[in-house]
C-alpha cells in the first residue's frame, strides 16, 4: 500500500448539482445538506465487482478516517458550538456509511465500534488525540485542525482513487473527494473570516489548491 498522508502528519504536528446518478461522475455539492443528501443516496447505490486485498485495506482504513473526522468534529462542536463543525460532523457520518456501504457488500469486517474516539488503526487513534489538543487550544487551532484532516482526507482519497480498479469503489471515494473539498473550503473562510489565512500544510500542488478555494476543482461539475 502506499504512503498514507496521515503519517505525514505525525511529523508536522510534531455546483450546483440537481441530479443524482450512481455513475462515477457522481459529486458532491457546495452545500452541505445537499452533499449529505447526495451522499445519503450514495450509500445505498449499488455495488459490484470484486476487489483486491490493496482494495479491502484501503476501504477500512478509509472508514476509520472518516469515523475520526466525525468524532473530532463532534467534539470540537461540544467546545465551541459553531455550526460547521456540526454540519460537517454530519457530513462525516455519511460519509462514513458510504464507506461502511463498501464494507458490507464486500463482505469485510470493521473491527472497531461506533464508539467516538476508539479507532482501530493506532496512527489514525494518535492523530486523534492530538489534533483534540490542537484544538482544546483556541477556536482557530481547532478550525486548522479541521483545514489538516481534510488535507489528509484528500491526499488519501487521490492516492486510493489511483490504485483502485473497483468502479463502486472509485465512485465512493470521487464522491468523498468532492466533499472533503467543499470541507477543506468551508474551515478555510472560518479562517479566514477571523482573519487567519491558511496557508495548505500536505497539499504540495498550489493549483489545485485554489482550484478548491474556488471551487473549480476537476472531481465536480
Ligand atoms: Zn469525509
Ligand atoms: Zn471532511
Amino acid at each position: 500500500m502506499k504512503t498514507r498522508f496521515i503519517f505525514t502528519v505525525f511529523t508536522l504536528l510534531a455546483t450546483a448539482m440537481f441530479g443524482f446518478s450512481c455513475s462515477e461522475e457522481m459529486t458532491g455539492t457546495d452545500e452541505l445538506l445537499n452533499e449529505m443528501k447526495i451522499g445519503e443516496l450514495a450509500a445505498g447505490c449499488p455495488v459490484s465487482g470484486t476487489i483486491t486485498g490493496e482494495e479491502a485495506a484501503a476501504i477500512l482504513f478509509m472508514y476509520d478516517e472518516e469515523k475520526m473526522a466525525r468524532d473530532l468534529y463532534a467534539e470540537f462542536y461540544k467546545m465551541y458550538k459553531i455550526p460547521v463543525f456540526k454540519n460537517i460532523s454530519k457530513s462525516e457520518n455519511v460519509h462514513m456509511q458510504a464507506v461502511g456501504s463498501l464494507v458490507k457488500a464486500f463482505g469485510l469486517k470493521y473491527n472497531g465500534t461506533d464508539k467516538p474516539g476508539e479507532f482501530v488503526n493506532p496512527e489514525i487513534a494518535r492523530l486523534y488525540s492530538q489534533l483534540v489538543e490542537m484544538g482544546k487550544e483556541s477556536l482557530t487551532g481547532a478550525l486548522k485542525a479541521g483545514a489538516l484532516v481534510e488535507e489528509t482526507d484528500i491526499l488519501d482519497l487521490q492516492d486510493e482513487l489511483q490504485s483502485a480498479g473497483n468502479a463502486s469503489v472509485k465512485r465512493v471515494f470521487t464522491n468523498i473527494l468532492a466533499g472533503s473539498e467543499n470541507h477543506l473550503r468551508a474551515f478555510v473562510n472560518q479562517l479566514k473570516f477571523r482573519k487567519t489565512i491558511y496557508e495548505p500544510v500536505l497539499i504540495k500542488d498550489l493549483d489545485y489548491y485554489k482550484a478548491i478555494l474556488s471551487n473549480t476543482t476537476g472531481t465536480r461539475k
